[in-house]
């Protein structure tokens, strides 16, 4: 079923939530089992990341070094199929601009429609971390938007290359991301909704957000994003703290902010295990609130960890 029915369908938030991949060589019956206590919460759908490829280096006895290309979490087709078949719910899966060609994209497209995947989330993607800046494949897409072009041109029958006659419909619902503290590249806010507004006009039918821990920013950004036109869903994504090193790595990595009162909180704390009790406390407090106001689902970047969660939804749902 489409994200879209789901929204519709429901009559108060619902809890949905992502997971990553296990690393290149660990099992998926793991990470099938960590998430299994989830599904008391019926959860109608679960996104699962994609992770472009990433470069290491080799030492040769020489001492030259070779650069190797290595996905370190391969699997997110794969683990959308065992989802599907095991907790009978929709599985999300990340597309990427990055690292894919067209070709590529409209392939991997063909094969989650076999599947059975009905939604998407279609993204640009970061640059490869050796790299400085996003680079699309030779005959890829620059842009989200134009990810979200290429699906929708696919459930209207066509295909990239002339030749294919009969131009078989796909049916995707597809998701893109927002930013309520504006996404790192975008020199301004505006700047960024008039690109968001873009997707949504090329077909994309609901907004996933970037964690956040400050809900007025939340709300700013909801205001923001209907005064440019949007009337998509906006789904808020929450990711509770849950270690010591997370309080300068979230904003390092996200380009976001902790609030005043959470820092105070958090400045406090001298173990693991204490900045998770915080970080527990708020994610409840932010849910709460969000709920309140009626937000559409609680989305939670469980980082496949679910016991942190658990605790957070059992508060909520
Ligand atoms: P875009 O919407 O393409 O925007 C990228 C930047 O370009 C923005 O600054 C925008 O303002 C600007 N822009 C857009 N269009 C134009 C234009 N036509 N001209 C000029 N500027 C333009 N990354 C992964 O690798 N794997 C994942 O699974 C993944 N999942 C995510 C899930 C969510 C909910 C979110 C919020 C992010 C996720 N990301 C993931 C990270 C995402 O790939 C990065 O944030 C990436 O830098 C931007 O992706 P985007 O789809 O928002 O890009």
């Amino acid at each position: 079923m489409k994200i879209t029915e789901h929204l519709k369908e429901a009559k108060s938030t619902l809890f949905s939530f992502e997971i990553l991949p296990p690393l290149k060589g660990q099992s998926l019956k793991e990470l099938l089992e960590g998430i299994s206590p989830l599904m008391d919460f019926k959860p109608p759908f679960v996104d699962v990341t994609y992770h472009r490829e990433e470069f290491i280096y080799k030492k040769h006895p020489n001492g030259l070094l070779e650069k190797i290309s290595t996905k370190k979490r391969p699997g997110t087709v794969g683990i959308c199929a065992a989802i599907m078949n095991r907790f009978h719910i929709d599985a999300v899966p990340h597309l990427l601009c990055g690292g894919f060609t067209k070709e590529e994209t409209e392939n991997a497209l063909i094969d989650l429609n076999f599947i059975g995947v009905e939604n998407v989330l279609a993204l640009r993607g970061d640059a490869p971390k050796a790299e400085g800046r996003f680079i699309p494949e030779p005959n890829g897409h620059h842009f989200a938007s134009e990810l979200v072009q290429q699906i929708i041109g696919m459930n209207a029958g066509k295909y990239l290359h002339e030749e294919t006659e009969i131009g078989f419909q796909t049916d995707f619902c597809v998701g893109v991301a927002g930013y309520p503290e504006k996404h790192f590249e975008a020199p301004s806010m505006k700047f960024d909704l008039k690109y968001l507004k873009e997707k949504v006009d090329n077909g994309a039918e609901y907004i996933v957000t970037q964690m956040f821990f400050d809900n007025e920013k939340f709300f700013k950004f909801v205001e923001d994003v209907r005064a440019a036109g949007i009337t998509v869903p906006i789904i808020p994504g929450i990711k509770p703290i849950t270690t010591l090193g997370q309080i300068t790595m979230l904003p390092r990595t996200f380009f976001l902010d902790l609030p005043d009162d959470l820092m105070d909180e958090l400045e406090k704390c001298k173990t693991n295990q204490e900045v998770k009790e915080v970080g527990i406390e708020w994610s409840i407090a932010q849910c709460k609130e969000l709920v309140e106001r009626g937000v559409p689902s609680l989305h939670f970047y469980t980082m496949s960890k679910a016991d942190t969660t658990y605790k957070i939804a059992k508060e909520i749902f």
